[in-house]
Formats: C-alpha cells, sequence, structure tokens
C-alpha cells in the first residue's frame, strides 16, 4: 500500500503514501488533506479540475486511506506535497469523532481519553511516549545483555501468594486457586539457585491495592534483573546505575525529537548519590519532616530527600540504602552485625520511588527464621526456601516499574498515560 512515509517524500517521484486522514482544508478551488503515518504528516492538494476533487472534498476525518500521487516541491510553503491520481478508501470513519483529536486539546480529560484509547493513542504526542519506553526498555536490555545477563521468562502464576497476601489478584485454577504474581522475585532468586548467575525478566506484575494515586496500575510491568556471586548490594546497585545511564545518554541521541515534544532535556551524573538509613531520619529531620526512627519515610519524605540530593549533588538520580528490616519482606539481607538494617535499596528519581532491589538471604536457616519473624505461614515460604539448602550463592537483584521511569523522564503527571490500556480499579476495559 505504501512506497514512502510521509517524511521521506522526494519531489518528482511517484509515491504512494497511507495513513489516516488528519484534516481536510477546503479553500475555495482547493482541497488540502492532510494524511497522518507513523512518521508524520504529508499533504495532498487537489485542485478543482482533479477528477478526485469530490471524493477527497468528503473525506471524513481519522479515516484511513491509500493515495498514489507525483510528489511536488510548493516552493512558496517550503514544503512537500502530492497531487494525487488515486485515493482508496481502505476504512472510513465515522462522521463524528467521541474525542477532540487535535494535539492540544485540553477539553477531553483522561478518563474519556482512556475509554477512547485507539482514537487517543493516534495523536503524535501519545505515539512518542511508546516509542521513547520501547527504546527505554531496548537499551535497558542491550546494556544488561551486553554485560552477560540473560533474558528469562518466570511464571507469572504463583501457587502460593508472593509476599503477604492482602495485594494480590487470586484466579481460579483448575480446582485450586492460584495468585499472580506482584513481582518476578522469587523466581527469580530461584533461577539463581538454578545456577544462572545473570539473568532478567522482563513482565507484568499485579497490584490489587485499592489505591488511587496518579502513579499506581493495578497492572504494571518491569524489568528485573538478578545476579549472582556479588560482594554486598553495592554491586546490584552499580549494574542498576550504569543500565541507567547507558539507556538515557543513547535515548538523548536516538529519541532527540521525541523527548523534544516533552520539553525534556537532561543531564546524567556519572554516579547517583547512595543515602543510607538510620542517617536519612536525621536528613528529614532537618528539613522538617520528622520520622519515627524504624518507620518508612513515605512520599512525602521521598520527594523531600529528592529535594535534598537534588540541591547537594545535583542529581534526579539517588539510591537509598539499608531500610529497617521490619519493612522489608523475609527474604531480604540483613546487616549481620545490625539486623535492625537490610541490604535493601531504592532507586528514588525526580523524588519518586522507582525500583527496589537489593541482596538477598542466600543462607537457608536466615531464611526460615527471618520468616518466622515475619509471622509467615510454612507453606508459602517451604516451597521456595527448600532450594536454598542445596548451595545457593549470595544474589540480589532489583525490579524496575517501566511505566513509572516512562513518567518521571517525560515529567507526565498520571501513570495512566504510560501505558497502552491501563489496568486500575475502576477500569478493566477497553
Ligand atoms: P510504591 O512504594 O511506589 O508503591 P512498591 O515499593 O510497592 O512501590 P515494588 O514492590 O518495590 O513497589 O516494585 C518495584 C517497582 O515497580 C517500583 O519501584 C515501581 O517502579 C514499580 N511499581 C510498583 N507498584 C506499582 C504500581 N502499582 N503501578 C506501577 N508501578 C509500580
Ligand atoms: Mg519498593
Amino acid at each position: 500500500l505504501r512506497t514512502h512515509y510521509s517524511s521521506e517524500l522526494k519531489p518528482g517521484k511517484n509515491v504512494k503514501i497511507a495513513g489516516w486522514v488528519d484534516d481536510i482544508r477546503a479553500l475555495g478551488s482547493l482541497v488540502f488533506v492532510l494524511v497522518r503515518d507513523e512518521k508524520g504528516i504529508a499533504q495532498v492538494v487537489i485542485k478543482k479540475d482533479n477528477s478526485l476533487f469530490e471524493k477527497f472534498s468528503k473525506l471524513k476525518k481519522e479515516s484511513c486511506i491509500a493515495v498514489e500521487g507525483e510528489c511536488v516541491e510548493n516552493k512558496q510553503a517550503k514544503k512537500k506535497e502530492i497531487i494525487p491520481s488515486k485515493l482508496t478508501i481502505l476504512s472510513e470513519s465515522s462522521d463524528v469523532l467521541p474525542i477532540d483529536m487535535s494535539s492540544k486539546d485540553v477539553k477531553t480529560g483522561l478518563d474519556k481519553r482512556l475509554d477512547e484509547r485507539c482514537l487517543d493513542l493516534r495523536k503524535p504526542e501519545n505515539q512518542a511516549i511508546f516509542k521513547i519506553q520501547s527504546m527505554l526498555l531496548y537499551e535497558m536490555s542491550s546494556y544488561l545483555n551486553k554485560q552477560g545477563f540473560l533474558q528469562v521468562f518466570t511464571p507469572c502464576l504463583m501457587g502460593v501468594p508472593s509476599e503477604s497476601g492482602s495485594e494480590v489478584f487470586s484466579v481460579k485454577y483448575f480446582d485450586k486457586k492460584a495468585f499472580l504474581r506482584q513481582d518476578p522475585q522469587l523466581h527469580r532468586q530461584l533461577t539463581i539457585a538454578g545456577g544462572m548467575e545473570k539473568i532478567y525478566d522482563i513482565g507484568p506484575c499485579w497490584r490489587a491495592e485499592p489505591s488511587h494515586t496518579t502513579r499506581h496500575l493495578c497492572e504494571h510491568r518491569v524489568i528485573a534483573a538478578e545476579m549472582a556471586f556479588i560482594d554486598d548490594e553495592y554491586d546490584i546497585m552499580k549494574v542498576e546505575e550504569q543500565m541507567i545511564i547507558h539507556a538515557l545518554q543513547k535515548l538523548k541521541k536516538d529519541c532527540a525529537t521525541e523527548l523534544k515534544m516533552f520539553d525534556v532535556d537532561f543531564s546524567l551524573p556519572k554516579k547517583f548519590p547512595v543515602l543510607e538509613f538510620p542517617e536519612i531520619y536525621g536528613i528529614l529531620e532537618k528539613m522538617g519532616h520528622k520520622v519515627k526512627h524504624g518507620e518508612d519515610y513515605g512520599t512525602e519524605g521521598e520527594r523531600l530527600l529528592g529535594e535534598f540530593v537534588k540541591k547537594k549533588y545535583n542529581s534526579d538520580f539517588f539510591f537509598v540504602n539499608r531500610f529497617p528490616f521490619s519493612l522489608k519482606p523475609f527474604y531480604v539481607m540483613r546487616i549481620d552485625e545490625k539486623p535492625e538494617w537490610a541490604r535493601s535499596t531504592d532507586l528514588i528519581y525526580k523524588g519518586i520511588e522507582m525500583s527496589s532491589g537489593g541482596q538477598r538471604e542466600h543462607r537457608y536457616q536466615k531464611i526460615i527464621s527471618q520468616a518466622k519473624e515475619k509471622n509467615m505461614e510454612e507453606k508459602s515460604v517451604k516451597w521456595f526456601a527448600d532450594f536454598f539448602k542445596y548451595g545457593v550463592p549470595p544474589h540480589g537483584g532489583f525490579a524496575l516499574g517501566i511505566e513509572r521511569m516512562t513518567m518521571m523522564l517525560l515529567n507526565i503527571t498520571n501513570i495512566r498515560e504510560c501505558v497502552l490500556f491501563p489496568r486500575d480499579t475502576q477500569r478493566l476495559t477497553p
């Protein structure tokens, strides 16, 4: 159907273009039809004496068409145009569109836009979000591949709830109950127990949290890596930091046009600063935000720490390390001599959590005793912990939210814009 994209037109050539009717403008004896494809917009000009004049004039916005014609240079307008010799209507659109298709549309609320997502997604700025997301993921996985990480797939259906049980969805599984994973974490660890040393998994997670925030979905995706034979959690942070720096540097070059659409420009530090507990309590207290020793700093604390790091280190990224064990799941590794604190890390970007990770406990007895401390039922731990009886190396990893990262990178205010078809507490369609 197509010989050229809108961005590839060459004057003097006969071309076939295909796309959607972006706009139709009638100017007396002339009709201009703008045809939008993945790479931009081409202008088709039809004079009154062209036998296709009538057919072009009657086109409806968003109809899918193919046009054949000669590409000419409009010197006055400094534009390439197409003088058509053939028009094929591939699929006609309705007379009335449910949402305003102009990119500067401010009238349509997000909910309505998501109801009409297939039309909404056609807007170039929305296409740009997913191009950037795709490149981001491609570059992050390329980095891991080059470092010798193997991409693997771990199960999404779990026989027991993965951590707490309260935040997971359950599904009917023949005559049993299964649970959707909230993180590929446990099976990533079991893959390490299976003798693989560096792996990563890209896939979905589900959270049945009834929270309505602009940064939580009920279904999101992560890029999650796990690595064996580490000295400590700092080895993991290094991989994550370098993966992000690599990907964002590439993006700056390869997605310059798309980043510009969001007015995004960034500089990257060579290293991400690290803040550790319990010092974090002191930093926050000085900023007027008192958090009780042993407790989490919350969203407001996260934001304030972001402010602190930006001022002190001029970095949008930083790690938090050594979370209180009381806040973290049974499988994290604690500092042996200071068991109140765990080798547990978060990556914060522009004041919002991007990832969690750290070093995991690989010693069988400790896993069992930590699970007991967390009051976990034996059956929900045994299937996992038993494999640690047979020699598992020190290991750790991280899980980075893909939609979260896209949202923060592009300064988008609602995470729902960064997923094609969002699933939240209210939405299961389209
Ligand atoms: P938060 O505290 O922000 O709710 P979390 O600590 O519960 O996140 P993790 O279990 O650490 O989340 O998940 C790893 C990463 O996955 C998070 O850092 C975040 O980027 C992303 N993520 C977690 N939950 C969601 C969600 N409900 N929607 C979108 N992304 C999420
Ligand atoms: Mg977390």
